[in-house]
């Protein structure tokens, strides 16, 4: 049964001129390096074939995730049954219009970044060294250093499951601490409008060092890891509690709670992703009957065991 649905979305696949890998590991795709295969992982390079492939998968009823630069992604070991869709770096490109820009979903952050610093456009510093794609940022209202998304997001545009184009504004985008509305309902990022504000580029230059030295000096960058394992609870920060718990340097397989940085789980070769669930529970249970705090994860788990 599901191999006619794939057969039929391969044909569909070829018609839309997308790329399309079967049983592609996921690992190779995450930057964590954990995680088996997708059944398809299919890349799309415009609105176009995006629309043209969601109407394809509800009419063929197979399930699908978009995966971004999977630097926020834990995917299970026995990997995703169903269809990864990756929106390509050029997808939609960069634009600009005055102190706006819009960019791509599929493109990195620090691409959009890099942009703003060379159009001498201010705002987007502290998103500088954040992995991942605009959409990915979007998705997670992704933030640091005092800013995130939803101080310079202003317009997203995104396909709904039916591969109809809209947009969002305002209190439609649900932004909230790493929460963005596009968390339900299976929606796909496909554009971001920033309102960036006039800069000078030196001065803006200087902040995107200043602060990557900082992240490379606290964080693991060196490490396979999703970036901050659990988020920022109510009574202060996650890294501390874990190591005022004397977590720091835990190990379960080839994971661990990483030496330079608590609030990071790194993946020291090999680590399976049962490996870094069950190494997640231990820091949870341990915090909450230490301190009585309850850590909420801020990696997304996508997959099967
Ligand atoms: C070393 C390191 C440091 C990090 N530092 C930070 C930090 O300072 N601040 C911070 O906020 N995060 C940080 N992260 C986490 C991560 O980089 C961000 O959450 C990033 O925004 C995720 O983007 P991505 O493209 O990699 O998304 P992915 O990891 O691929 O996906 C994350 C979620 O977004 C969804 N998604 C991705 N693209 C789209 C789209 N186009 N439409 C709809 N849904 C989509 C996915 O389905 C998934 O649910 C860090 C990670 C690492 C590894």
């Amino acid at each position: 049964m599901d191999a006619l649905k794939y057969e039929e979305l391969d044909r569909l696949v070829s018609e839309l001129d997308c790329e399309s890998l079967r049983d592609e590991p996921l690992s190779k795709h995450t930057n964590f390096k954990i995680g088996g295969p997708a059944a398809r992982l299919i890349t799309v390079f415009n609105d176009r074939a995006l629309s043209g492939i969601l109407r394809g998968l509800a009419h063929i009823e197979l399930p699908y995730f978009v995966l971004g630069r999977g630097s926020n992604l834990l995917v299970g070991d026995k990997g995703y049954p169903g269809v990864a869709l990756k929106l390509e770096f050029t997808y939609g490109g960069i634009m600009q219009d005055g102190v706006t820009l819009y960019a791509g979903a599929g493109m990195s952050l620090n691409g959009a970044c890099a942009y703003a610093k060379e159009e001498s456009l201010t705002g987007l510093e502290f998103a500088w060294q954040i992995p991942g794609s605009v959409g990915g940022a979007v998705y997670m209202n992704a933030g640091a250093y005092g800013g995130e998304m939803k101080d310079v997001i202003t317009r997203v545009w995104y396909m709904d499951t039916e591969g109809r184009l809209l947009d969002a504004t305002g209190d439609e985008l649900g932004f909230g601490y790493r929460r963005s509305a596009f968390m339900e309902g299976g929606r796909i990022i496909t554009q971001a409008e920033f309102k960036l504000a006039p800069g000078n580029k030196e001065e803006i230059a200087a902040k995107m060092k200043e602060l990557k030295d900082r992240r490379l000096e606290k964080q693991p960058y060196d490490m396979p890891s999703a970036g901050s394992t659990f988020k920022r609870p109510k009574t202060g920060y996650a890294a501390a509690l874990i190591e005022q718990c004397g977590l720091k340097g835990r190990r379960v397989g080839g994971a661990q709670v990483s030496e330079k940085h608590a609030g990071f789980i790194v993946n020291t070769g090999g680590a399976t992703c049962k490996d870094v669930l069950e190494l997640m529970e231990i820091v949870r249970e341990t915090v909450l009957k230490e301190t009585g705090t309850e850590l909420e994860p801020e990696v997304r788990v996508i997959g099967e065991n």
